[in-house]
């Protein structure tokens, strides 16, 4: 380290230091003579582009912050410590332990923003940059701090080279300078703007830098007298009153000329007078004054004081015709709009909680009360809303390696990113990195970070369905349907129909092939479809919810159904009574028309199922049934069967066909009848087959109770001489 270096930083520091005397306490004083101390030994023989050692630069932005802003002990040692995370060997941990966690989360701050590449030129980019930025101070000093070291960067411009010069101008009149005026820091605002332009665009700037210069003993004693005629005027009726002149900045004239295109002479608040006074009533009466004193041209008056502007500014402006018809602005304002018109969100370092450490959990308190007192006042919801969303934003600013800022809802995750970056990408996502490490793909993005999306060129990779459930926004999800509509046509068509019918069975909707075509037919109509395949399509892909279509469904069900139901009563009428199946209940279903199926002919005890026919109501079989599949649920038409269960009632009479295996001797018919009588068991049909083997089958159909009646009946008759075998029919 050179000897001169040594000397010329720590002859700077000490300029500022002796004015920490009787402002900040002894034990403050001792944490920021360390941080410099460590900031001069970790910059070393470093040097700024002008050639001076580079402490000088952090000791001037901390001098900024305590001079012209009045911050606190913390901002201060985080501004001499600001540089050295990111041009030092120092860590970020190293800080903490050694400042604590106030100071390492200032330092830790200013170093996240300054690892942001802004490289957009496009005006969104712009707005999203500043979003992000502020977001990012999740302390509002850490950009308190960057627009210091960006006032003391622009300041030493001149020294770097031109390309990098004309970068970092544009980014300071894009970004830094309109951060400084969101947060009302008037000073930095101005020259922020002034030295961009002079840098920006020189000629102009030097070309209204002369103008002003020209004529300006005029000028100043235009101003003057114009002041002093005010001055008289007010003191005669308001106390207190300061009355001061300025010439408005080069950038606001800049900007009229170049962007407004009005010529130099248009530009009416060349001149600025400014009255401070101690209350609201005072500014109107000093309106009231000089409205009495100049003409005033029409339109140009302004009451900021009853709606302040978004930054919180208040103020009554107007516009005033002086000697030979110059016009000059007047700005009116307390002494307290005054101090937030200059200092804005910093004020409150400067003027308002004075100089004491607070927690660090507090450091946010007094915004809240800030926005607590300004709703109560109600006429600045707007305001309260802006800056609500500023400190704790809904939105969230990521960026992608190249740094192109993405401005994404809160909660997205790396999925949308991708898609937010282009479709292709999110297409072809197989993963992703956030800050250089690989991260779960529904891993939710925050505010600052660096994400990289990692993609297949594998064709026929595509997105996941899942990702539609984990996506947050809306367009995401348009994007990776609209893939899915595109290339799995065969795929989301089978995936619609299996959805469209598990939804119907989730729903207890059942309807035989032909309700159903006739129901598809319907729906793909009024979903405006051009036929049942891209209805199906359409489910497959999530463009059609058919949770959403299940009322119109459930209408078309009933009308089906009110339809059937009267077929079946027609049937029923002509059908012998023996026939109808009353005594079961189907589960789900009322009033339906119940058949027992001839095959198997169920009895009351038996286990049965249901089998939904074609037309004709509910055929009901024995589970053993050789027409009942074994395993329902691998079968054709596994929805058609249902759940049956007999009804608790005590029963009249069921047919039960018996089916007799004997010896063909005399009489034996004869003996069946007659115990089957004695049994007062009805017989209804009797049928004999002779299979020429020497016995005899008898078919006989008879009433019996219920399966445990017919298991007696079967016993009582199989001890009749010559029986083999008796079983029953269908069975
Ligand atoms: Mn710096």
């Amino acid at each position: 380290m050179s000897e001169a270096a040594e000397k010329t930083g720590r002859e700077l520091y000490e300029q500022l230091r002796v004015k920490f005397d009787g402002t900040l306490s002894p034990e403050n004083i001792a944490v920021i003579d360390k941080a410099f101390n460590l900031a001069n030994e970790a910059h070393g023989d470093q040097k700024r582009k002008s050639g001076e050692p580079y402490i000088i630069h952090p000791v001037a932005v901390a001098s900024i912050l305590f001079d012209e802003l009045g911050m606190d002990m913390p901002s201060i040692a985080a501004a001499l410590l600001h540089d050295v995370v990111e041009d030092t060997h120092y860590e970020i941990n190293e800080i903490k332990d050694l400042f604590g966690d106030e100071i390492a989360l200032l330092v830790d701050g200013v170093t996240k923003i300054n690892r942001v590449q802004i490289t957009s030129r496009e005006e969104q980019q712009a707005e999203n940059l500043r979003k992000m930025l502020i977001a990012m101070s999740r302390d509002i000093r850490v950009i308190i701090i960057k627009l210091a070291d960006r006032v003391h960067n622009i300041r030493t411009l001149q020294y770097v080279p031109e390309e990098k010069r004309r970068m970092t101008a544009k980014e300071t009149l894009e970004i830094y300078a309109p951060i400084a005026h969101r947060l009302g820091i008037r000073a930095f605002k101005e020259e922020l703007e002034d030295k961009s332009i002079s840098f920006l665009d020189p000629v102009a700037y030097k070309d209204i830098e002369q103008r002003l210069e020209q004529q300006e003993p005029q000028r100043k004693e235009f101003l003057h007298s114009v002041q002093s005629r005010i001055s008289e005027r007010v003191h005669e009726s308001v106390k207190d009153a300061k009355i001061d002149g300025r010439i408005k900045s080069v950038h606001g004239i800049y900007r009229k000329m170049y962007i407004g295109g009005k010529s130099f002479d248009e530009i009416y608040d060349i001149y600025a007078v400014r009255i401070i006074v101690d209350t609201v009533v005072d500014c109107y009466n000093c309106l009231g004054i000089v409205h009495d004193m100049f003409h005033s041209i029409p339109g140009r008056f302004k009451d900021y004081i009853s709606t302040p502007k978004p930054n919180m500014y208040q103020s009554l402006h107007t516009t005033l015709l002086g000697r030979d018809g110059i016009p000059f602005e007047v700005q009116i304002r307390t002494w307290e709009m005054h101090k937030n018109a200059e200092y804005g969100i910093a004020a409150h370092w400067k003027y308002k909680m004075g100089r004491q450490d607070r927690d660090v959990d507090n450091r946010l308190l007094w915004i809240r009360q800030m926005l607590e007192s300004q709703q109560e006042s109600g006429n600045a919801g707007d305001i309260v809303q802006d800056i609500k969303s500023d400190l704790v934003p809904e939105e969230v600013y990521v960026l992608t390696p190249k740094g192109t800022v993405i401005c994404l809802p809160m909660g997205a995750t790396v999925i949308d990113f991708a898609y937010a970056i282009h479709s292709a990408v999110g297409n072809k996502m197989t993963g992703a990195k956030v800050d250089g490490r690989i991260v779960p793909i529904d891993y939710q993005v925050k505010t600052g970070e660096i994400v990289e999306i990692l993609t297949s060129s594998q064709p026929g990779k595509g997105p996941s369905r899942d990702w539609l459930k984990i996506v947050k926004t809306s367009a995401a999800r348009a994007k990776i349907r609209s893939w899915f509509k595109k290339e799995k046509r065969e795929e989301n068509i089978s995936e619609g129909k299996s959805e469209f019918e598990r939804e119907l069975r989730k729903s207890n909707i059942r309807l035989d092939d032909e309700q159903m075509s006739k129901l598809l037919e319907t729906l793909s109509e009024k979903q405006r479809q051009n036929s049942v395949d891209d209805f199906y399509a359409a489910i497959g892909y999530g463009g059609i919810s058919v949770a959403r279509l299940m009322p119109q469904i459930r209408d078309e069900y009933n009308k089906m159904q009110a339809s059937s139901q009267n077929n079946v009563a027609e049937i029923k009428l002509t059908k012998p009574k023996r026939s109808s199946g009353e005594g079961i209940i189907v589960e789900g279903i009322d009033n339906c028309l119940v058949k027992l199926s001839k095959c198997c002919s169920p009895i009351p005890g038996d286990d049965v199922i249901g089998f939904i026919t074609r037309g004709h109501g509910v055929s009901v079989h024995k589970r053993d049934c050789p027409n009942v599949p074994a395993d329902i649920t691998t079968c054709a038409e596994p929805e058609r069967w249902i759940n049956v269960r007999w009804e608790e009632t005590e029963n009249k009479g069921f047919n039960a066909t018996l089916a007799i295996s004997c010896i063909d001797r005399m009489s034996l018919l004869a003996d069946v009848s007659v115990a089957l009588a004695n049994m007062h068991v009805m017989i209804h049909n009797v049928n004999t087959r002779d299979p020429k083997d020497g016995t005899l089958l008898i078919y006989m159909t008879i009433a019996v109770n219920n399966a445990e009646h017919l298991k007696g009946i079967i016993a009582k008759l199989m001890k009749i001489n010559g029986i083999l075998k008796i079983d029953r029919s269908g069975s």
